[in-house]
């Protein structure tokens, strides 16, 4: 199951052993209320009443099955349980496979008792109350998933060395060298981990890269957000870049500049249609005078928008936001806001992919540092792979593109390096890469 910022989901997958899956999935919108509610309980109850609607629908007889056994008193062994994989998508200290406590919350949640409490076993404790064929073998950070997810289906015999997520929020992992994980010698308590080759996971948790803000770009409409946001001072990084946000700047940017007044937005007098004057009106319940009232779903459409006199756009203002009859100059103003919100997300998400590409030192090998011709073209040929997942990436247009662009201006990378960087969706990977961890972890028995 994935826990993201925005959706709950649950599936169960059919690895075919050749990179390729099927996968049956159930997917939910999280309630709102359940982000802030009193008790973590309350959140975890619901995320078990999930799962146990999912097995009803999609594994039926082996739920029917378990029930039975467990009535008559029957003894019930591991594989009468499915190990279930679980992505949750929050900073985490993980001390064990399937064992985690909580950090913080971020993107919008805050549940104040679950703060360092093992969030496997509040689920578990759920699970079992209602008495589910269900064990929580692996805690999964969606990054890792994604990585674990790239890294199966990925095509050729390069492993993946990024899983990075923008979604409802941004966060790379990536394979670091053990030797170099310098926290595993400190740590007092120790970890459980398997040392045999020589690699560990790192979730970087990069949305909070330069809470500081020595170095990020800003703006009153990020310092305005970021002030009325439940974690202030916190993921700046983050809340420059990925999907919650966005939209977020767009409608406090669209706000400066109607009461403002100056620009004349949506109160221009060339508002036309069927070439009769109409003025351009915005509803007194408009999303745009609510908080979190504008999706980034509307930065793609306009962002997108090829049409004559921006016709989708204006449409997307009148249905989504309450603004009608926006002139053609209004849709050119909102598209180009867009752009910049946009390809300064895009840029941000270079900086973060190149970081982790430079100092893993994959790019450093020059086709002159070889030491044959084979060597040559093997590392001509060399491929860093790259998978990625969350809606931003998957349907803003030319968010990869924009990406690309900026890679090839960071010293270190430059255009011979951009490349060599193949970039894949991993569709799905925060639920697939559970599930490939989940079996990893539990051993191959069960349903
Ligand atoms: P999660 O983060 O829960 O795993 P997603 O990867 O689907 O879920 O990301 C959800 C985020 O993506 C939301 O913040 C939403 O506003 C944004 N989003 C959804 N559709 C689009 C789109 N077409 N273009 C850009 N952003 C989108
Ligand atoms: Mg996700």
């Amino acid at each position: 199951m994935d826990l993201g910022g925005t959706n709950f989901r649950v599936c169960s997958i059919k690895l075919h052993g050749d990179t390729t899956f099927s996968l049956t999935q159930s997917k939910v919108a999280i309630p709102r209320e359940l982000m802030v509610a009193k008790t973590s309980q309350e959140l975890f109850s619901f995320l078990a009443k999930q799962i146990e609607s999912f097995l009803k629908q999609h594994h039926n007889d082996h739920f029917e099955g378990f029930h039975q056994k467990r009535e008559a008193g029957q003894d019930l062994t591991d594989e009468h349980f499915f190990k279930l994989g679980f992505t949750f998508s929050f900073p985490v200290n993980q001390i064990g496979i399937n064992k985690g406590h909580l950090i913080r919350w971020t993107k919008g949640f805050d549940i104040a008792d679950a703060i360092g409490k093992d969030v496997c076993a509040l689920l578990q404790a759920e699970i079992d109350a209602l008495h589910l064929p269900v064990k929580v073998a692996a805690l999964v950070n969606d990054t890792v998933g994604t990585l674990m997810a790239r890294s199966y289906t990925s095509p050729g015999k390069t492993g993946t060395l990024l899983g990075g997520i923008f979604g409802t929020g941004t966060n790379g992992a990536y394979v670091e060298k053990l030797d170099k994980v310098t926290k595993l010698k400190k740590m007092e308590v120790k970890g459980d981990f398997d040392s045999t080759t020589g690699n560990m996971i790192i979730n970087t948790e990069w949305g909070s890269f330069d809470n500081e803000m020595s170095v990020l770009p800003n703006t009153p409409y990020d310092d305005a957000l970021d002030k009325e946001s439940n974690n202030p001072g916190i993921q700046m990084f983050e809340k420059r870049v990925s999907g919650m946000f966005l939209g977020e700047i767009l409608r406090r940017a669209i706000l400066a500049m109607i009461k403002d007044g100056k620009t004349e937005l949506f109160s221009d007098e060339s508002s036309k249609t069927n070439d009769v004057h109409s003025t351009c009106t915005i509803a007194d319940d408009s999303p745009l005078y609510k908080q979190w009232g504008l999706d980034t779903s509307f930065l793609s459409i306009a962002h997108g928008d090829q049409s004559q006199g921006y016709r989708i756009t204006r449409q997307a203002l009148s249905k989504d936001l309450g603004v009608d009859a926006a002139s053609s100059e209004d849709a050119e103003a909102i598209k180009i806001i867009t752009e910049a919100i946009g390809k300064r997300s895009a840029r941000l998400s270079a900086v973060a992919i190149g970081a982790v590409i430079i100092a893993t030192g994959n790019l450093t090998l020059t086709a002159g540092e070889a030491v044959d011709d084979e060597h040559k073209q093997l590392i001509e040929e060399e491929v860093v792979d790259v998978g990625v997942d969350g809606s931003l990436v998957e349907y803003y247009p030319g968010f990869e593109q924009y990406v690309r662009d900026a890679l090839r201006e960071i010293e270190g990378i430059g255009e011979k390096g951009e490349k060599r960087i193949r970039i894949g969706i991993a569709k799905d990977g925060s639920g697939v890469g559970a599930a490939l961890i989940a079996l990893v972890a539990g051993g191959i028995d069960g349903p």
